[in-house]
């Protein structure tokens, strides 16, 4: 996705909950993904990309696994809130790069989506579904997909299970794109609450920045 709605997604689901020093450091570690040198090359986990569900997920538990040791450790605060914008970025992603969002609109009628707020990003059959796949990072073309001026000339070049064929990384994908955007806060605000209900209320002030 595109760093904007990036940053519109950790507002939204974890806005309320952290304090604003430590929203601004998980928005910068979630947009930081992206940086083309340090998280774009060779991290098709960091995004799930290339239909690498498991790496993904277990990418995921990493970040997870170094939030809960931080706690533990009483480790600085700023390590914690990275590796959660980390773990923000990849699950927003998964509703981008993947065929999520297109699986669950194949039950309806072009015409006859319902609203995207009734979309259900956590359908467990879904998440599961044989057919999922995500996009495949084509290089050299796929660079050229970055940049508005050679966008067009190189997507219907591009193989039709390409990222740059599959993403709803942003609105003018098609109106999916909303979908997409329904599920990675859905998904986002879920990583926050299961994150929180293992931590007791110490721990949670802790985390927030508030307790500061
Ligand atoms: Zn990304």
């Amino acid at each position: 996705m595109k760093a904007e709605y990036h940053r519109q997604l950790c507002r939204e689901s974890a806005g309320e909950f952290f304090a604003p020093e430590a929203l601004e450091a998980v928005i910068a570690a979630n947009t930081g993904q992206d940086a083309i040198l340090r998280g774009f090359f060779g991290h098709p986990e960091f995004h799930f990309d290339e239909s690498r569900f498991a790496e993904g997920w277990a990418y995921v538990e990493s970040q997870r696994g170094v939030i809960r040791r931080a706690l533990q450790n009483g480790a600085p605060l700023e390590g914690a809130w990275a590796a959660f914008g980390r773990l923000l970025h990849a699950v927003q992603d998964f509703y981008a790069h993947s065929n999520y969002v297109r699986l669950w609109a194949a039950h309806y009628g072009e015409a006859d989506l319902p609203p995207a707020e009734s979309f259900d990003g956590l359908n467990e059959h879904l998440l599961n579904h044989p057919d999922l796949r995500s996009g495949n990072v084509y290089y050299p073309l796929e660079l050229l997909t970055f940049f508005e001026r050679t966008r067009d000339w190189a997507t219907p070049r591009l193989p039709a299970d390409s990222h740059a064929r599959m993403n709803l990384d942003y609105p003018a994908r098609g109106p999916l794109f909303w979908y997409a955007m329904e599920g990675a806060r859905q998904r986002s605000a879920h990583e926050l609450q299961s994150l929180l209900a293992g931590m007791d209320e110490a721990a949670r002030a802790w985390f927030s920045g508030k307790g500061r």
